[in-house]
């Protein structure tokens, strides 16, 4: 188990406090240690409490992190930035949360207990922003490594395209 930062979430969201900090990587629970292949590297948070526009206690969250995941195609290291920004509403009756629930499903909702671990509800956003298949544009050319969006290369389509023009 990761270092808790133990809040009041309701409190806090109510306050509309703040808090910041960073956390290495290696401090992390066991969880987010399993999808990546090493731990070096640090997290960078950013929490925020507040009232939605429909007057909702909410919390926002915003992490950078720079971790190293493994290319699923040559199984090397490979760097990986993480950058989230999320908001969780917090509900203190389930029955309240699962009609917003339906509401808006876009909605992430919590029940709030007397203490939330801020720590937890980190290493929840890494393993949500880590990518699935991450793969080396390039194995093997370290120079060129970047965690490769799901779009296209813009090179490599132009270079389908200039080979398949006519002579
Ligand atoms: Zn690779």
């Amino acid at each position: 188990m990761s270092n808790p930062i133990l809040i009041d979430p309701l409190k806090f969201a109510r306050e509309g406090r703040s808090l910041s900090g960073k956390l290495p990587v290696s401090e992390l629970d066991e969880r987010v240690h399993e999808d990546l292949s090493g731990t070096a590297g640090e997290v960078e948070y950013h929490l925020e409490g507040f009232r939605d526009p429909l007057s909702r206690l909410s919390l926002r969250l915003k992490l950078s992190a720079q971790v190293t995941v493994s290319c699923q195609r040559c199984l090397e290291p490979m760097p990986f930035k993480v950058e989230t920004d999320s908001v969780v509403t917090l509900f203190t009756q389930q029955e309240k949360l699962e009609d917003a629930c339906e509401q808006d499903e876009e909605l992430d909702a919590i029940l709030a207990e007397p203490e939330l671990d801020v720590s937890a509800l980190i290493e929840d956003e890494i393993i949500m922003g880590l990518p699935l298949s991450p793969k080396h544009d390039e194995c093997g050319s370290e120079a060129l490594t970047r965690a490769k969006a799901d779009k296209p290369n813009p090179f490599a389509v132009l270079a389908t395209l200039k080979k398949s023009r006519p002579e």
